[in-house]
């Protein structure tokens, strides 16, 4: 992972940054994280710029073996240890390179995941993780061999509270490592890492990433404006709980938006437009804020509906539901039909920005919206 991956963090950057060109670097470093915060994505970040063979000053190069192979987490010299649950039957000791394969997996795709997400990821289902004296043990002879490629050998201890009394084992190597070594613990709890440890480690505080960092981090993704400050709002320093909240606004807010066009398709001249009119109501009561970034989101929907009928081949951001939406938006609609609603839905946007009434925007949205979809071509 590159330092300019990692979210937000400019000064631990900084101070990691320092420290791996210093040729100084502490035998034994403890990340003490705010949930969510990036501890691990920091100390992948900062591996791989320990084993880089053409670092800049600002990062890692990306590109070289060591990188590559950091990057896939199969460098030789470096190490991971994290909470597991024994496999059944277990032919051998239980390790943590049990499941070696789903850890670089779930890392990969999200070095902001927690524990329990892993252990679930691993099948763990109601069972606690831990990290066993054979492990502890594991990581002594590991450490004990030679590099194979890089000058340090490097060990990542994830969630090191899970060590609980097989730490002890660890306090030899933690006070006298063997030449070259690295030893980073990453922790979220102080109260439950052995003190022990605790006074053996220098101790790296990774405080909550900044909104602003998570938000345009979600922009990135994709994520409208309004609806990334809000999450980033919500998830307050924690990206992995701002991820989540991707889905579960867009699920929301698929459902609201699935409900509009519902009622609108079914509305037929002469029937009841009763649920029309309840939709307006029960979305007047959402708040302004709520409001606005449902209204973006129906914009980012309709942009992708029309890329979707016009430009199949390229990057289509909706799910699997948002998919449906956009079919059904295609089936009763056509271009000029959603350049209206484009238009229409702006008009909207501005109009609660403006302070107009929520209740009576919502009421005009409904109906002009119906009479676009009903429209003779
Ligand atoms: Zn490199």
């Amino acid at each position: 992972m590159l330092f300019k991956d990692v979210i937000g963090q400019v000064d631990t950057k900084q101070h990691l940054l320092e420290i791996g060109k210093s040729g100084n670097i502490p035998h034994s470093q403890l990340f003490l994280s705010q949930p969510g915060a990036g501890a691990l994505a920091l100390a992948l970040a900062f591996t791989q710029y320990v084993v880089c063979e053409n670092k800049s000053d600002n990062d890692s190069c990306g590109v070289c073996g060591a990188c590559v192979k950091a990057q896939k987490m199969i460098h030789p010299d470096i190490h991971y240890t994290y909470p597991i649950i024994a496999k059944k039957p277990s032919p051998h000791p239980s390790l943590s390179t049990d499941y070696i394969a789903e850890w670089r997996k779930e890392i990969i795709a999200n070095p902001y995941i927690n524990e329990l997400e892993f252990l679930q990821a691993i099948g763990a289902e109601n069972k606690q993780g831990n990290i066993s004296a054979d492990e502890a043990r594991n990581i002594l002879n590991g450490l004990k061999l030679t590099t194979f490629e890089a000058k340090y050998k490097i060990q990542i201890i994830w969630m090191a509270e899970a060590l609980s009394k097989e730490g002890n084992i660890l306090l030899k190597l933690l006070e006298e490592p063997p030449e070259n070594t690295l030893l980073i613990l990453i922790a979220e709890n102080q109260e439950e890492i052995l003190p022990t440890i605790l006074s053996r480690c220098q101790v790296v505080k990774v405080n909550k990433i900044e909104d602003d960092a998570i938000a345009d981090e979600l922009l990135k993704k994709g994520v409208p404006a309004n609806k990334a400050k809000h999450i980033a709002y919500l998830a307050d320093g924690n990206f992995n709980d701002a991820l989540k909240l991707i889905d579960a606004t867009s699920s929301i807010e698929t459902i609201r938006l699935t409900e509009l066009l519902k009622y609108s398709i079914r509305l037929q001249e002469g029937t009841n437009s009763g649920a029309l009119v309840k939709w307006s109501d029960d979305m007047s009561k959402i708040g302004r804020e709520n409001l606005k970034s449902f209204l973006e989101y129906v914009l980012h929907i309709l942009r992708e509906t029309l890329q979707l009928k016009f430009a199949p081949n390229t990057q289509i951001r909706l799910t699997d539901d948002e998919q449906k939406t956009a079919q059904a938006l295609l089936k009763y609609t056509n271009l000029n039909k959603i350049s209206d609603l484009l238009e229409l839905i702006s008009k909207k946007h501005y109009e609660i920005e403006r302070n107009v009434n929520p209740k009576m925007v919502l009421m005009d949205l409904s109906l002009k919206l119906n009479q676009i979809i009903h429209t003779k071509d």
